[in-house]
């Protein structure tokens, strides 16, 4: 037998899979998605298997074995295989980077270099040297041991075991290891139903009181259990329980345990809920397609508070009662206990967990426990996509718009996209949840004149459950209030509001949006603002440190209290960060107790989450925060909504920003007045007739997406055409524009057969649609020109028509890679953009 194994080494040259023998003897093990250690050149490498057959093409003399198998069950299934395969193609990358990323960073490959023993042929008259003797039957005796070991036990034979590595007899090899070992705890585990027991009892001495407790005890509960427990229950110390062990009477040994980031959390368990029509309606489509192992996309658009959750639980119990598996995909920073605590109040230990917040090994024991199927339904952000369930019945992406669904480092991949091919390949439904869908998963659900039966469908919910009220939206216009002369942050209203709150002891929201308002420092005499040195973008200040910060780079200085250029005193920072609101807040209502959520009060672990029940505990009158405030949260007592400056996000350049906007507002919004008590919602702009915002305040997502869909048609923007992000960049300018200029037009070059073609094929009545379509925009310098030293630019290609397009971009990478290796001139490739940065 033969296996084709992708190698560990994200180059080129080993993006391809190479055979090796399978031995007799690992033939057992040896499976597609297996993990195996395979000699690569003078080295081992950690591989993964992607296909098993009977011959070869590579001459048998030279073909090798496989030396090692990882893992007694493969960590990935061929199903994962091949969506490896299909990502590395749709996204360009290297395929053992798309099947890097679907296994816990616990199972990276670690290499340890180790001793053995060698060639036993020859040299026979070493033998009778006692030394040598020992040294070789001690590596023996361990199969294989560290060099650190081996010198530690021979410390004084340093040379003679350099002598035995340089005539062969001992060998080093390479290892390739798993870098997470499972973890182990001391387990008690008395005689079956307590047998002898009683005996020892009366055999111990008189005064050996608490080694009889601990008897009592397991008399009582003969059953296994942990060491730590039983010292707490019978509170004595590890020697007493040991030195039972040590008489024979109670068998104290090393088991396997799961770390669960849950233990000790009781969650109160749920019943489903009596659904509302309008939950009905769409629940009975779902239901369907999951009970006929229908592979269907649904687009669930539903307002904020119209019990998408209780849907999906509801439709994950129709999985389960499949006896099959279901992913729950929700974005990382929705991922609150409050979250948690509804799918495992519903469905119990059935549910496994996956964040960036878990450990290593709490990580990786979530993931066995899919692998070993003790659990049907897992939880998580972007990567749990790659669960390695292998009967997948439902795959739910919860607020679906969101763009940290788009992986930003390579791979670079879409999980909605990821998901959706998933699902097919294993006849699964999807469902896409959202308040305000996105562009392109709408378009998807449109009939057209090429498409009769459009890819997605539609399902949509209009009302709150209980009939509760959408909160009325006030646009507060801050130029009018500068008019009247008001200049602070807050207006008239806005202030109003939060003092009424205050007054009825309700509780407020305030959202400021970091991205392009934080305090940036600048001179009011000459207009100098500072820079960071390595990267074209102004430093950003923090008050806390006194310290000019860059975002990029991490570059920081301390405050200047003159300006650099014309050494005036009058320079200061501006712009509104949240720590000024806070300011403010405490300024003007004296007393006021705020918890500020942004980057800098949650680095800590766990901090999301203090800050959240705080509130929820009602210790504070006011929410303040970032982006972080506006998902998914819901808290009883919020009444009134606050956004500081609508426009932040507005004023990016980027052609996804009214979207966003009208996203971020509408879901902010949806934070008001989610239970009995009536909210309010106050947004402050300096652009109040712009649509997004207009539409946002009339909840309003259909007229904004048929607005939105007419600007992207006439240019040319996604949904109706994808882009590809092409990023050169280099220390200096002249030899990166030259480049970056080779690699456009050998794009052009290479894609002209493409389109030749194409026009040729369906010369007429082909809906415009259908026909493929290739625009290359660019190079230009990014809208950020450098990043820690490094110049950049960028081309955009437009396109129509999927693989076709990456085929094209792939061709004239390669071909740039091989012309630009000695430049180091860096190339990054991403297809399906959310930033044009
Ligand atoms: P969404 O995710 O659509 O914003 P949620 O799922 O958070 O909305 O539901 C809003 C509130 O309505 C929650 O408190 C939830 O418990 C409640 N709810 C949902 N469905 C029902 C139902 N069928 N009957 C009663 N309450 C419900
Ligand atoms: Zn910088
Ligand atoms: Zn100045």
């Amino acid at each position: 037998m033969y296996a084709k194994v992708i190698v560990d080494v994200p180059a080129k040259q080993t993006n391809r899979a190479f055979d090796y023998e399978v031995p007799a003897s690992l033939s057992k093990w040896v499976e597609v998605g297996s993990r195996v250690g395979v000699p690569f050149g003078p080295r081992v490498l950690q591989g993964f298997v992607v296909e098993l057959q009977e011959q070869t093409e590579v001459d048998a003399k030279r073909i090798k074995p496989i030396q090692n198998v990882l893992d007694l069950v493969p960590p990935l299934t061929s199903e994962l295989v091949s969506l490896g395969r299909w990502i590395s193609r749709m996204y360009m990358c290297h395929e053992v980077t798309a099947l890097q990323a679907m296994l816990p960073a616990a199972l990276k490959a670690k290499y340890e270099r180790v001793i053995i023993v060698g060639d036993e042929s020859e040299d026979q008259s070493f033998l009778d040297m006692p030394d040598i003797e020992a040294i070789i039957s001690f590596v023996k005796s361990k199969e294989s041991v560290s060099m650190d070991v081996l010198l530690e036990h021979f410390s004084k034979e340093g040379a003679l075991i350099k002598e035995l590595l340089s005539t062969g007899r001992l060998a080093e090899v390479q290892l390739v290891k798993d870098r997470m070992n499972a973890k182990k705890a001391l387990t008690v585990f008395p005689p079956a139903g307590g047998q002898g027991l009683e005996e020892a009892l009366i055999e111990l001495p008189a005064r050996a009181n608490k080694q009889k407790e601990v008897l009592r005890y397991l008399i009582e509960h003969p059953h296994a259990v942990r060491l730590t427990e039983l010292m707490e229950t019978v509170e004595v110390g590890a020697s007493t329980v040991k030195s039972l062990a040590d008489r024979g009477w109670i068998e104290l040994r090393e088991v396997e345990v799961m770390r669960d980031p849950y233990s000790g959390r009781a969650f109160e368990r749920t019943k489903p809920l009596l659904l509302t029509e309008e939950q009905s309606g769409v629940f009975a489509p779902i239901r369907e397609a999951v009970a006929e192992d229908r592979h269907e996309v649904f687009l669930l658009h539903g307002v904020t508070g119209s019990g998408k959750t209780e849907v999906y639980l509801q439709s994950i119990q129709q999985c389960l009662d499949m006896g099959k598996e279901a992913i729950v995909l929700v974005p990382e920073i929705s991922l609150t206990p409050q979250m948690v605590e509804r799918f495992k109040g519903r469905f119990g230990d059935l549910v496994a967990v996956l964040h960036s917040r878990l450990s290593n090994g709490e990580r990786y024991d979530e993931w066995r426990k899919i692998t070993r199927k003790q659990v049907k339904v897992v939880i998580g952000a972007r990567s749990a996509i790659f669960a390695p369930f292998t009967n997948i019945g439902l795959i739910i992406i919860d607020e679906e718009h969101e763009s940290s669904y788009k992986q930003e480092e390579s791979p670079k991949y879409h999980t909605r996209d990821v998901a959706v091919q998933r699902a097919k390949q294993q006849d699964a439904v999807v469902v896409l949840g959202s308040a305000t869908p996105s562009l392109e998963s709408m378009e998807k659900t449109r009939r057209r004149r090429d498409r009769p039966k459009p890819p997605f469908t539609l399902l949509t919910m209009k009302e709150r459950v209980a009939s509760r009220p959408m909160p009325p939206v006030t646009i507060v216009d801050m130029r009018e209030e500068l008019k009247q002369g008001n200049r602070s942050m807050f207006s008239r209203s806005l202030y109003k509001a939060i003092e009424e709150r205050l007054h009825k002891k309700e509780q407020t929201v305030l959202l400021l949006n970091r991205r392009g308002y934080a305090t940036f420092v600048m001179c009011r005499t000459c207009g100098f603002v500072s820079q960071c040195p390595h990267c074209d973008i102004s430093l950003t200040y923090h008050q806390s440190s006194h310290a000019l910060r860059c975002h990029y780079c991490g570059y920081a200085e301390r405050e200047v209290k003159e300006c650099p250029s014309c050494q005036s005193e009058h320079i200061r920072h501006f712009g509104t960060g949240t720590q000024r609101v806070e300011e403010e807040l405490s300024k003007i209502f004296p007393g006021i107790r705020v918890i500020r959520m942004d980057v800098d009060t949650t680095t800590e672990k766990g901090s999301h989450e203090k800050w959240l029940t705080m509130f929820r505990e009602k210790q504070a009158d006011v929410l303040l925060g970032t982006q972080m405030v506006a998902k998914g949260l819901d808290f009883p007592d919020v009444t009134l909504v606050g956004v500081i400056a609508a426009d932040t996000v507005l004023n990016i350049p980027d052609f996804r920003s009214a979207e966003r906007t009208f996203q971020l507002l509408t879901q902010v919004a949806g934070r008001a007045g989610r239970h009995e008590k009536q909210g309010e919602v106050f947004v402050q702009t300096y652009t109040s007739e712009h649509y997004s915002v207009q539409y946002a305040s009339h909840h309003d997502y259909i007229s904004f997406a048929n607005h939105e869909m007419d600007i992207r048609a006439n240019l040319g923007y996604p949904p109706y055409q994808r882009l590809i992000l092409i990023t050169f960049s280099h220390e200096q300018v002249p030899l990166l524009v030259r480049m970056a200029e080779a690699f456009v037009t050998r794009l052009k070059e290479i894609a002209l057969p493409y389109t030749r073609q194409q026009v040729d094929l369906f010369s007429e009545a082909v809906p415009m649609d259908s026909s493929f379509h290739f625009d290359v925009l660019g190079p230009v310098a990014s809208p950020i020109s450098r990043i820690k030293d490094r110049y950049r630019f960028q081309c955009v290609v437009k396109y129509r028509g999927e693989e076709l397009a990456s085929e094209i971009v792939g061709k004239t990478v390669a071909w740039f890679e091989e012309r630009s290796a000695k430049e180091k001139l860096l190339i990054s490739v991403d297809v399906d953009p959310q930033y044009l940065m």
